[in-house]
């Protein structure tokens, strides 16, 4: 009875309706994730983390590795680098990285639940248990509503494949194998990287449609990064690698058949290096020289760490230490930050930086932005608006924080 009661009331007053559902759409938006909250359903907010981590886990081709060296006799090894063929050494070879797989995942693990413990320790900071959570939420949402993306899968697989069959046409202009092809293949993959990342920081669309929501994490450990959503729209970076790596691999690498043994020492090198998120693992760099000297070649958890930092002697220009594995490419490039003694506070630059604890805004914001501007400005801005440096900002303003 109550039903129809209001929507008599509904149909009399469409004003009123619609000023009602604006008002329940903005409490949604405004909404934060609080302390009470966490407290009072920290159970379910646990099982989301646990839920949100595992699709991290499938998501990221950290479980498949754990079957390629022994179901297909290659392995993956270095960010964004092409699969390695194991050789004639393979089957041993194949044992043994899977059980420095297997160990990585443990290592990983172990190193999110250290953050938690020795987070205060650490930073001199409580662990930001609200980000987390806001992450986690964000990520089953995406996870949920997968099916938003895919209207643009068969298309961008369409762009890829013309892509890569165009690719074969290109003529190899350096022909080497075995370890050394390995070396050159991995700054080929870190020089792209570098550079899409960059740009990323850089450009308004490539910033905000993305790469953002890596930024937002104001006390910033491994398991806040293993709870964010792991859809290419919303990494933008690895969108342009996924480009300009084929291409240069083309021009430049190389037969990576038989590297066998080499990829032991590669892999050992990664597993320390791979949970650069983490705060505790930064701690121990600072404390042990040998770690430390790592940095003159490999991009270690402190050096990405400050990539993450939120203070202002840290973003030259757009930031530092965009590089994935080598230090190299930053050194070259102008961009190399020494990680500080002491732990730098992460997050967006600018007071007005919203940290969006609310999973809603925090997958929508940017484009809700990007919407409103368009609309507020004439068209001969929207260049500008889309694709203009991050520093830009049109005549006329959405009245939104970061
Ligand atoms: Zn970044
Ligand atoms: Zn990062």
């Amino acid at each position: 009875m109550n039903t129809s009661v209001s929507n008599a009331h509904v149909n009399a007053l469409p004003g009123d309706w619609r000023g009602a559902a604006a008002r329940i759409v903005r409490k949604i938006w405004d909404f934060n994730i609080h302390e009470n909250m966490l407290s009072k359903h920290r159970r379910w907010l646990y099982a989301a983390f646990g839920a949100a981590f595992v699709v991290w886990l499938f998501a990221t081709p950290k479980l498949a590795f754990l079957l390629d060296p022994l179901t297909t006799n290659t392995a993956h090894i270095f960010h964004m680098m092409p699969e390695v063929n194991l050789g004639a050494e393979g089957p041993l070879v194949a044992k043994i990285l899977l059980g420095l797989a297997l160990f990585r995942f443990a290592f990983l693990v172990a190193v999110g639940l250290g953050d938690i413990v020795f987070h205060r320790r650490a930073t001199g900071r409580p662990f930001a248990w609200k980000g987390m959570i806001n992450t986690s939420l964000a990520n089953i949402m995406m996870w949920l509503f997968g099916f938003l993306f895919i209207g643009t899968q068969p298309w961008f697989e369409r762009v890829m494949g013309h892509y890569m069959a165009w690719l074969h046409a290109v003529p190899k202009i350096v022909d080497i194998s075995g370890p050394f092809a390995v070396i050159l293949a991995c700054l080929i993959g870190d020089f792209c990287f570098y550079w899409s990342h960059r740009l990323t920081h850089n450009m308004r669309l490539l910033w905000n449609l993305g790469h953002i929501n890596h930024h937002r994490h104001e006390n910033l450990t491994q398991f806040h990064f293993a709870a964010e959503p792991d859809v290419l729209a919303l990494k933008a970076s690895k969108g342009i690698t996924l480009f300009m790596l084929p291409l240069l691999s083309a021009l430049f690498t190389t037969d990576l058949a038989g590297v066998g043994w080499f990829l032991i020492p590669v892999l050992l090198i990664d597993i320390w290096i791979d949970p650069s998120h983490s705060p505790m693992l930064y701690k121990l760099e600072q404390k042990y020289r040998v770690f430390r000297m790592m940095r003159l070649v490999f991009v270690t958890v402190a050096v990405h760490y400050t990539h993450h930092s939120n203070e202002p002697r840290h973003n030259r220009k757009t930031g530092c230490n965009f590089g994935a594995r080598f230090t190299l490419w930053d050194r070259l490039f102008g961009t190399y930050v020494e990680p500080d003694e002491e732990i730098p506070q992460t997050g967006l630059f600018g007071k007005h930086a919203d940290y969006c604890y609310n999973p809603i805004r925090f997958l929508l914001l940017p484009y809700v932005r990007f919407y409103r501007e368009l609309r507020l400005n004439s068209l001969r801005h929207w260049p500008k608006i889309l694709f203009g440096s991050v520093f830009y900002s049109p005549p006329v303003k959405a009245k939104m924080s970061h």
